[in-house]
């Protein structure tokens, strides 16, 4: 399979198609990004590794990094993590409060913002320097040390953090969260605010290509069982109420990000990583979305 090729005539291919969709204004310091990057990037799992466009270029990979959180916590807690949040599709938005009501503040899955507070909630109990720590996992499993917070859009997302704060503050109604609210979205904020590139997305999410383990250093960061389990959530609820979309089109697990970037995985292959900007209306990169459908149409590869 020439991989490098198809990527190379999808991305000439959208390129030349109109781009649709908005950028997201409710982070400000997101809002004013350039429009019209575009960038992809491949790695299999025998660490070959290609790039286009702006595959180099560091963006906000902002609900990506729920997936690093999870695979973080997961390992450390174990199967105790879903006394206190659920795994099923939540068929609402990120951001929505209506079914923490019902479910008496248990989240429906990880990777909604309810989910990812409760996730957060964890690490602070669980970790004496939990930014730290989870800036040093990242970093091990990218196996870079160049990759940070941005502080501008931490802050900026803490200003306008309403509704991650009514959420918080719900959830600790019915007693899910057990540190201070202020405390809990401060850290949230700051793992939406983590920069990366295709890159080096591409290369990070090869554990969960692999069983849990890095190819180039054969580092087990999850068991194979946890890796199995992620991977599940991400093709149910990797892509807010357009994961089923997201499957039937693309067909793989994957997560997207309100920064425009999306990964997604082929289980005993390789890891994709694209980013655009611009995001159709359920929040999912709108080129990101049209490129990884074509991309496995060509390949005639997915999970299925
Ligand atoms: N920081 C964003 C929020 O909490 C993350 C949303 C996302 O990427 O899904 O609204």
């Amino acid at each position: 399979m020439n991989y490098q090729q198809i990527i190379r005539n999808v991305y000439s291919d959208i390129l030349q198609k109109e781009n649709k969709g908005k950028v997201p204004d409710y982070i400000p310091e997101i809002a004013c990004i350039d429009e019209s990057k575009f960038g992809v990037n491949f790695t299999d799992l025998d660490l070959n590794t290609f790039g286009c466009g702006d595959f180099e270029e560091k963006f906000s990979i902002q609900s990506i990094s729920k997936v690093f959180a999870l695979s973080f916590v997961y390992e450390k807690l174990g199967e105790k993590l879903w006394e206190r949040v659920d795994v099923e599709p939540s068929g609402n938005a990120f951001n929505s409060l209506i079914q923490l009501e019902a479910d008496h503040g248990i989240p429906r899955n990880p990777f909604i913002n309810a989910g990812a507070l409760v996730i957060c909630d964890i690490l602070l109990e669980i970790s004496e320097n939990p930014k730290e720590e989870l800036l040093h996992f990242i970093r091990d499993l990218s196996e870079d040390h160049q990759i940070f917070f941005n502080e501008k859009v931490a802050s900026s997302e803490m200003e306008n953090s309403f509704r991650n704060a009514a959420m918080c503050n719900f959830m600790k109604s019915f007693g899910n969260i057990k540190n201070q609210p202020d405390a809990v979205i401060e850290l949230y904020c700051h793992l939406c605010s983590i920069e990366m590139t295709c890159k080096q997305l591409s290369n990070s999410f090869l554990y969960l290509a692999n069983g849990g383990k890095k190819p180039s250093s054969n580092k087990q960061f999850l068991s194979y069982s946890k890796a199995k389990r992620i991977n599940a959530i991400l093709l149910t609820c990797g892509f807010y109420d357009e994961s089923g979309e997201f499957s039937f089109l693309v067909g793989l697990p994957g997560k997207s990000g309100v920064g425009g970037g999306i990964v997604a995985i082929l289980p005993q292959k390789y890891c994709i990583a694209v980013w655009s900007p611009r995001l159709n209306e359920k929040g999912n990169s709108y080129r990101g979305m049209k490129f990884l459908e074509e991309f496995t149409t060509q390949t005639g590869e997915s999970i299925f």
